[in-house]
């Protein structure tokens, strides 16, 4: 496997690309004449923690002022937030690899030096999410310009996804495209009032999505399509009237499950939104909540293989934890296919409507 100096790598990375992973991480970031200003995205989820990650151009460093107090680079950030919000484990090399496909920087065929271990080694342990406050925080997302959604292209069969149930209805409704030269399916992202805030694509080829995940956002012409999966839920725009009489919203991992509850059960029923994870935050809560939500109904997929497996304990902690996390602020329920009917790593949505009709009348109250 191809290996990526570290300190090649954070040479290269312009400050302008710290500020748009801060971005996409939920920080809200904000230049100042040291650097860049950020909320505390490294033990927080986006939208709860304060202003107080500062990054120094100086020194290419961070320093969080409060829980961590400490100082670490961008790669030790991005070790943090994926433990924070999409509850993966990344060891810096994974960290490094990201950052580099990212941003095309071209990796060299050596291994990390022991100057990068030992430095590693002096790096802090994570930090716990402690118990939350839900804060009347509101932010309006960047919009992009909707002109590249015209040069995508549209006039294609998405055959994996038609095979798996979803119309061609609901596709044209949601704008879902093909980006050829990237050989990925295009979903554009939408806030709760339809502004176009984000382009995600999924890749095709099993080969780019082990290597860059399924789902990443699309960078065309040097622009990057990004925004902070906290802080917004797909498909709310769509689901929010349903939602909002049902009083009732289902919480999916992936865009795609939002595709597939309307092409199974309508439009007119969709109460469905995807927090583009396997965290959900405070903000997404909120946004729920101030749709009329009383019930958030927690759909993720079946990430385990047997009762009792390593995964399953780690599926069990996660949502015990977003249990405990929100339940002062709305009832929760948990689909969870301890039956296991669907397959291992399926969404509860994907294999067909009466599948998930029997797990949603056995969804769990803890
Ligand atoms: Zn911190």
């Amino acid at each position: 496997m191809i290996t990526y100096n570290k300190s090649e790598v954070r040479k290269k990375l312009q400050a302008e690309n710290i500020f748009e992973l801060l971005q996409e991480w939920g920080g809200d970031p904000e230049y100042t004449d040291f650097g860049i200003l950020s909320a505390t995205i490294c033990h927080n989820q986006p939208g709860e923690g304060s202003r107080k990650l500062y990054y120094y151009t100086n020194t290419d460093l961070f320093r969080c002022y409060t829980d961590c107090s400490s100082t670490f680079d961008i790669f030790e950030l991005l070790i943090k937030v994926a433990k924070v919000q999409w509850n993966r484990e990344f060891d810096l090399n994974d960290a490094v690899r990201y950052i580099a496909i990212k941003y095309n920087l071209a990796g060299e065929e050596i291994e990390l030096d022991e100057d990068a271990l030992s430095d590693w080694k002096s790096f802090n342990t994570y930090d716990r999410i402690n118990s939350i406050e839900i804060k009347d925080y509101h932010a309006t997302l960047k919009e992009y310009d909707t002109i590249i959604l015209s040069r995508l292209v549209y006039d294609v069969r998405i055959e994996p996804w038609l095979r798996e149930g979803i119309t061609n209805d609901i596709m044209k409704k949601a704008t879902i495209g093909y980006f050829p030269a990237g050989g990925q399916i295009t979903i554009p992202h939408y806030d709760k009032d339809g502004r176009f805030v984000g382009l995600r694509g999924r890749a095709l080829s099993q080969v780019d999505a082990d290597m860059y995940g399924k789902y990443r956002p699309l960078m065309i012409n040097k622009q990057l399509y990004n925004h902070p999966l906290g802080m917004n839920l797909y498909n709310l725009n769509n689901s929010k009237d349903n939602i909002k009489l049902s009083r009732t919203a289902i919480v999916f991992e992936s865009e795609k499950s939002c595709l597939k509850y309307a092409s199974f059960f309508g439009i007119e029923n969709d109460i469905s939104v995807a927090c583009c994870g396997s965290s959900i935050s405070a903000y997404q809560v909120q946004m729920l909540l101030d749709a009329g939500a009383k019930e958030m109904v927690i759909a993720f997929d079946r990430q385990f293989q047997e009762i009792g497996d390593a995964e399953f304990k780690r599926l069990t902690d996660l949502l015990t934890k977003l249990n405990n996390k929100y339940k002062n602020y709305i009832d929760i329920s948990i689909i969870f296919d301890k039956k296991m009917i669907t397959e291992y790593k399926d969404a509860p949505i994907d294999e067909s409507p009466d599948k998930f009709l029997k797990l949603w009348k056995e969804r769990i109250k803890l």
